[in-house]
């Protein structure tokens, strides 16, 4: 029987503020030495205030905006009890019934079809200390102590990993958009909490358990563990067994997971309303404005990309996946009206250039360059095997193509003037090439190749073909 995975997720983002969220201590503690980055605040020490911090709030409004959801206009913080080591003062403060956004929805795309989730809810929070456990001693850092934390809440309408790990990169993308987070997981400043039950074929409803799978840093990483965990519990009902509502750890990056603690019932944090700071009220017409100044969002930006300059949807997929390639694209298609040389620019944006740029990400091509060179590649001026030595050249010396190709004499040779030369020393080196296009036509593409290799890569390849046939008769 085939078992439905349903699927929901919470994912808790570090926003990008230059101090935590109630205090004024520096967030940037990563690789610094433990405890350095920390005050009576966000130390929990007893009599120590809040006072909480209007860029992080900001930005938390930007993403729930973002992710389509409503503000509401009174909200508050909220204490959240409980007790652990790397959690000082026995409770967080956080959002519990009235979150600065709720009920969004996020679109994204899966094997070419465009799915939705629904977003419960998008609430503000601080992130807790860090705990090493070393042997048999437990070692305590609160440099990440009071972080601003985002929390955002999607309901169960997952129905794959492959889903999950699509979601999961789209709102990557969009976070970055926003400039909101970096959202680097190996940093942990965006970790996965996947909530996975699996349903009975035909049933309604949804199952009444489910095991949630702490702090996953690693999409792909995701994507395993969502597999591997709808065929332990697809196994285990077969078995006639039924799964218990648990919590369950990574054990490694292969996304095998062990069980760390079950639960009955919802533990109870007696939850009640922050004392020490006010309600926090939004006026309408200042929502309005951080809604305004959303820039295009990936998912957007593709579709318009497909719709209104006739892309390919992988081009454009890849296009729309990092901000700054995005915006060196329309910078370098801004004065371009021919559609089919915008789909040249895009072609040599996703493939020559992002592999040039692995290598020299400080190289000097500037988008008037690629515009150039893909309009020269259109136009039939230079041969694409020219135009990739153009493109290193602009590379490493920041010369426009054109002047590159002036001082290096690399325009195409379309003249069977000059190429009858090239063309008679290739046969007579090779007689029984000859033979061979006369049994097989096709054969002579292998000719071709060789006056290319002549030309250095110069020659009008149709100009080639047309001359050799002409010969060989
Ligand atoms: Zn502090």
């Amino acid at each position: 029987m085939n078992y439905e995975p349903i699927i929901g997720l919470e994912i808790h983002v570090q926003t990008k503020t230059k101090s935590k969220m109630f205090c004024g201590c520096s967030t940037d503690y990563f690789g610094s030495d433990p405890n350095t980055h920390t005050c009576p605040t966000c130390l929990g020490l007893p009599g120590a205030l809040p006072v909480p911090n209007r860029h992080a709030i900001d930005l938390c409004v930007k993403i729930a905006l973002a992710l389509n959801c409503g503000i509401r206009t009174e909200s508050k913080f909220d204490r959240k009890n409980y007790f652990y080591p790397d959690l000082p003062k026995g409770y967080q403060i956080t959002q519990y019934d009235k979150p600065f956004g709720e009920n969004g929805f996020v679109e994204y795309d899966v094997n070419g079809e465009t799915k939705k989730v629904r977003i419960t809810r998008v609430h503000q929070e601080e992130d807790t200390g860090k705990s090493l456990h070393n042997g048999t001693e437990t070692l305590l850092d609160y440099n990440k102590s009071g972080v601003p934390l985002v929390e955002i809440v999607t309901e169960p309408d997952f129905r794959s990993g492959e889903e999950v790990s699509a979601f999961a990169r789209r709102l990557r993308q969009i976070l970055r958009y926003l400039d909101a987070s970096d959202a680097d997981m190996e940093k942990g400043q965006m970790r996965i909490e996947p909530n996975i039950s699996v349903r009975t074929p035909g049933k309604k409803g949804l199952p009444d358990y489910k095991v949630e799978v702490k702090n996953i840093a690693s999409i792909s990483v995701l994507d395993k563990v969502v597999n591997l965990e709808v065929a332990r519990q697809t196994a285990s009902i077969t078995k006639g067994n039924t799964p218990i509502q648990e919590t369950r750890g990574l054990v490694d990056m292969s996304g095998k997971t062990v069980s760390q603690r079950t639960k009955e019932t919802e533990m109870d944090y007696r939850y009640f309303p922050e004392p020490d700071i006010p309600p926090i009220t939004f006026e309408e017409g200042v929502i309005e404005e951080v809604r305004k100044s959303l820039p295009e969002l990936p998912q957007e930006k593709k579709h318009r990309y497909i719709s209104s300059l006739g892309m390919e949807p992988d081009i454009a997929e890849t296009i729309v996946q990092d901000h700054s390639t995005a915006r060196f694209f329309e910078e370098a298609i801004r004065d371009i009206k021919d559609t089919a040389i915008i789909a040249e620019t895009s072609k040599w944006m996703v493939g020559e250039f992002a592999m040039l740029e692995k290598e020299h990400p400080d190289h000097k091509c500037t988008p008037a360059h690629l515009a150039e060179l893909a309009t020269l590649v259109h136009e039939k001026k230079i041969t694409r095997t020219t135009a990739k030595e153009v493109l290193e050249i602009c590379f490493s010396e920041g010369m426009p193509p054109g002047t590159v190709i002036k001082q290096k004499g690399l325009e195409k040779v379309s003249d069977e003037s000059e190429l009858e030369g090239l063309v008679d020393k290739v046969l007579e080196a090779n007689p029984q090439a000859i033979e061979d296009v006369k049994q097989n036509p096709n054969a002579v593409m292998f000719l071709v190749g060789q006056v290319m290799k002549e030309s250095k890569g110069q020659a009008d390849a149709q100009v080639l073909k047309k001359l050799l046939e002409e010969k060989i008769g």
